[in-house]
């Protein structure tokens, strides 16, 4: 096996902060003059086509998102929504403990890392500011590639920029959007993170997968042990 392609929201990122998330679009709908009900339903309601880039960039999902929930927000107004959206966005990224010491450790270990994520448009326009940026090979985002998971397409798109078969890729993931089972399909190696240490994160989870994958970790530092070199990679 030479290559980790990585699930993001829950698996690289702190399960915990998840919680937060409904506070940060909360905080960007006031700055809209939305009721923060409404737009996070307006949110959850566009999710399937947000992460598939329909909406656009940021600024013009909130103009949008905005505009459905009846509010026609200035230009002055819509930046300062956009820096708040941005700034709530990154405090959802922020790595979990052991994220990116695991990366680094993968990259000693001469692993070509991946990420494939359902995501919207903040994700894919910060990324390069991020701590994850260089220590990712090749990201692969469902917002910019305009499908999203479990469609085939995006683990065979992970894994030819990694430039490693996919039968050499392991998948990584906390599960949901059926990850795993696209993922097996795909015909890479899946691995579980449980996140057993975080009860309620994963009430959150979008689209259940009921495929359970042979390999689970419940946390992100035992996959360190499970790729490692006593592993018989069976
Ligand atoms: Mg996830």
């Amino acid at each position: 096996m030479r290559g980790v392609v990585f699930d993001f929201f829950g698996t690289l990122t702190d399960p915990a902060v998840e919680s937060q998330r409904k506070q940060a679009f909360t905080a960007t709908a006031e700055v809209l003059g939305v009721p923060a009900e409404r737009f996070w339903a307006a949110m959850a309601g566009s999710f399937p086509r947000r992460i598939v880039g329909a909406y656009g960039s940021t600024r013009e999902t909130l103009l949008a998102i905005a505009r459905e929930c009846g509010a026609k927000p200035d230009e002055e107004q819509l930046d300062r929504a956009v820096a708040t959206h941005r700034s709530g966005a990154e405090r959802l990224r922020t790595p979990r403990p052991e994220a990116l010491a695991v990366l680094d450790h993968l990259r000693t270990q001469n692993y070509r890392l991946g990420l494939l994520s359902d995501c919207s448009s903040e994700l894919c326009e910060a990324w390069p500011d991020t701590v994850y940026a260089a220590r990712i090979d090749a990201p692969v985002f469902s917002w910019k590639e305009g499908h999203r998971k479990p469609d085939p397409r995006l683990y065979a798109t992970a894994a030819a920029r990694l430039g490693v078969p996919v039968s050499e890729c392991w998948f990584v993931g906390d599960g949901g959007s059926r990850e795993h089972d696209g993922a097996r399909r795909a015909g890479m190696r899946p691995v579980l993170v449980t996140n057993a240490a975080y009860p309620g994160a994963n009430l959150l989870r979008d689209d259940p997968d009921s495929y359970l994958p042979e390999h689970r970790i419940d946390d992100l530092g035992e996959l360190i042990r499970l790729l490692g070199p006593s592993h018989d990679n069976g």
